[in-house]
């Protein structure tokens, strides 16, 4: 591969090309106008790879002619457990709609539907997961990334596919780009911008749930090494699946009435959440799949025979992916319960990342981030469903417009010397896997790190003495890293894998241990009660010097605050309800 790298220059350089990357590119341009520059990056292929294509048709917004914002805003952080930035929340009300409304008014230019109308032509909307007083939309996902990329073409964004982005590029405590190679021509490249956006989504952990297995939190890793800081990354989420079957939609199932049976065909979630049931949050879920599975109740199927024909037509036509997988395997979900597990997410979704205030500036000057690689300051630990979306596509275009008009402010300056040479030695740096005849292979090193965080005991139900033997893994997996070989672009690509998901995880853990209270996902079974008194706090993570630099900031509180001192956490049986 070659070590003499080409140079790329942008105004605004894009980094992943999902809901957040392609909006974010459209905002640039348009602050920017014709003679702007805007390059977006993607390790896959822009539009189509990571979550955004594959995302099973909730989007929550909020219409200020039929919603009420207190209601809203009281649902929110009551159901993401106070660790909600409420300022964005706010946010994300005002401006979700007016996205939602502009890639609809695109993809229909293209003769696409991308949200879906009722019969008098109005934006439909439901409640599914987490929804008691708030509503979703309802998107075809495939169409809106079709919708977002023809845009992108029509304001003539510049899109790079097949190139995985390692390392961002700092000078004088500034970002001035990225570098990167391309896996299929093995070109290495120096992506030098004015402002960079971070759209390149969380850390999945090659876990199993569609969509995600090639996001494996590279740049999480990159911004740490750059000095970023991190927010919620005890909070590493999962969402639940079909145990046979790469299959989503659960928001949807259960939105038409699907519900959880235990071994014993006990429907249990209204013993965990005695509001919502089987529509509780994915923590409750998650949690709760995960006591009644320990305590001799699993497995746990989910049914969905209550679905109405009108209901069964909609999901089919939602979740196409899906639905061609059961067609295949010969099996109606609608007839038959379906055996279901937790399935780990990392910190895809709400599961932390990148800290942002509400331009989606991070703590490094000229650096924005939006979307999943961000906490999702919205959902705090996780509120309900649809939000992913909602926030995403509004911080994809906030992030893109901050960014576009920073970087008119920024004259355009000749490359130094001294940068070049900057960018040459993290590539060099990047790539002395290739040059190593005698290093060894990192097949297993991806199970070993699932097993440091995954498992029941370490990835769900946590102790101090846990948690120290998940990080005593990591650092073990962290030596032999160091000795790892890659014979070819394609190798080196997934040894920087492991070298991500590696970091990432100890972020992950390192936060788990700072937190000592239950909260969200994080079921602490040393301290197993979510203290609002001491731990309505954000604990957030800073690289300082190569130390890894603990601290907590105590959630502000404008529009709602906690009434209790001591609380439940998600996972524990409250009561039996009427609905059980
Ligand atoms: C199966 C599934 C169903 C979902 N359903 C819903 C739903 O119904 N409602 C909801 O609100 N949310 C849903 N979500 C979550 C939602 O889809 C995501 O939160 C959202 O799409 C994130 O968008 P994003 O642009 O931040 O990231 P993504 O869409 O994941 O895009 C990230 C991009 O970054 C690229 N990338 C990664 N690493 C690199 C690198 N090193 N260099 C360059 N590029 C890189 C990837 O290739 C990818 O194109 C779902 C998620 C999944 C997986």
């Amino acid at each position: 591969m070659s070590q003499a790298h080409e140079l790329v220059e942008s105004d605004v350089l894009v980094v992943g090309g999902g809901l957040a990357g392609t909006l974010a590119a459209i905002a640039a341009k348009e602050r920017l106008g014709s003679e702007g520059k805007v390059v977006v990056a993607d390790k896959g292929k822009v539009g189509r790879s990571g979550q955004s294509a594959f995302a099973a048709g909730i989007f929550t917004a909020f219409d200020p002619e039929q919603d009420k914002i207190d209601v809203w805003m009281d649902e929110i952080v009551n159901w993401g457990e106070f660790l909600n930035d409420q300022a964005w929340c706010k946010l994300m009300f005002e401006n979700g709609l007016r996205v939602l409304k502009g890639i609809d008014r695109w993809g229909a230019e293209k003769g696409l539907t991308v949200f879906e109308k009722d019969g008098d032509g109005r934006l439909l909307r439901r409640r599914s997961r987490g929804h008691l007083n708030t509503m979703h939309y309802v998107v075809n996902s495939l169409p809106m990334m079709d919708a977002l990329t023809s845009k992108m073409r029509e304001r003539q964004v510049i899109t790079m596919n097949r190139l995985m982005v390692t390392d961002l590029v700092t000078v004088e405590g500034r970002i001035t780009g990225a570098v990167g190679f391309d896996y299929t021509t093995n070109r290495t490249y120096y992506l030098r911008a004015k402002t960079v956006i971070l759209c390149a989504s969380g850390c999945g952990f090659r876990s199993v749930f569609m969509g995600h297995r090639n996001l494996t939190g590279d740049l999480l890793a990159a911004a740490y090494d750059a000095g970023v800081t991190f927010r919620n990354m005890e909070q590493y989420a999962s969402n639940t699946t079909a145990k046979n079957y790469d299959i989503h939609g659960l928001n949807l199932y259960v939105g038409v009435g699907g519900r959880f049976l235990n071994a014993k065909g006990e429907e249990f979630m209204w013993q965990y959440h005695p509001v919502l049931g089987n529509r509780a949050r994915l923590q409750d879920l998650v949690l709760s799949f995960c006591r009644e599975i320990k305590e001799g109740r699993g497995p746990i199927y989910l049914d969905m025979s209550a679905a109405s024909q009108a209901d069964r037509a909609l999901c089919r036509k939602i979740l196409p992916e899906s639905f061609r997988l059961w067609d295949r395997a010969g099996i109606d979900p609608f007839q038959q319960p379906v055996e279901w597990i937790p399935a780990f997410y990392g910190t895809i979704t709400s599961g932390g990342g990148i800290h942002i205030n509400t331009r989606c500036e991070t703590n490094i000057p000229h650096l924005y981030a939006a979307g999943d690689i961000t906490p999702e300051p919205p959902h705090g630990t996780y509120s309900f469903g649809g939000i992913n979306l909602g926030f995403t596509a509004v911080s994809g275009w906030e992030a893109g417009s901050n960014a576009g008009s920073e970087a008119q402010s920024i004259q355009a300056s000749a490359i130094e010397k001294s940068e070049r040479a900057r960018a040459r030695e993290i590539l060099r740096n990047r790539m002395q896997n290739l040059m190593r005849a005698d290093g060894i292979s990192g097949d297993d090193l991806t199970t070993a790190i699932q097993q440091a965080i995954i498992p029941v005991d370490s990835g769900y139900f946590k102790t101090a003495a846990r948690l120290a033997e998940s990080w005593q893994s990591l650092e073990e997996i962290t030596e032999k890293l160091a000795s790892l070989r890659a014979g070819s672009a394609h190798e080196l690509m997934r040894v920087t894998e492991l070298e991500s998901m590696t970091k990432v995880a100890k972020l992950m853990v390192a936060a788990a241990r700072a937190r000592t209270e239950s909260r969200g996902y994080h079921f602490r079974e040393d301290y197993p009660f979510t203290d609002n008194e001491n731990w309505l706090k954000w604990v957030t993570i800073t690289n300082v010097d190569n130390e890894l630099k603990i601290d907590t900031q105590q959630v502000p509180t404008p529009y709602v605050q906690p009434k209790e001192k001591r609380s439940i956490p998600p996972g524990i049986k409250r009561a039996s309800s009427p609905g059980a």
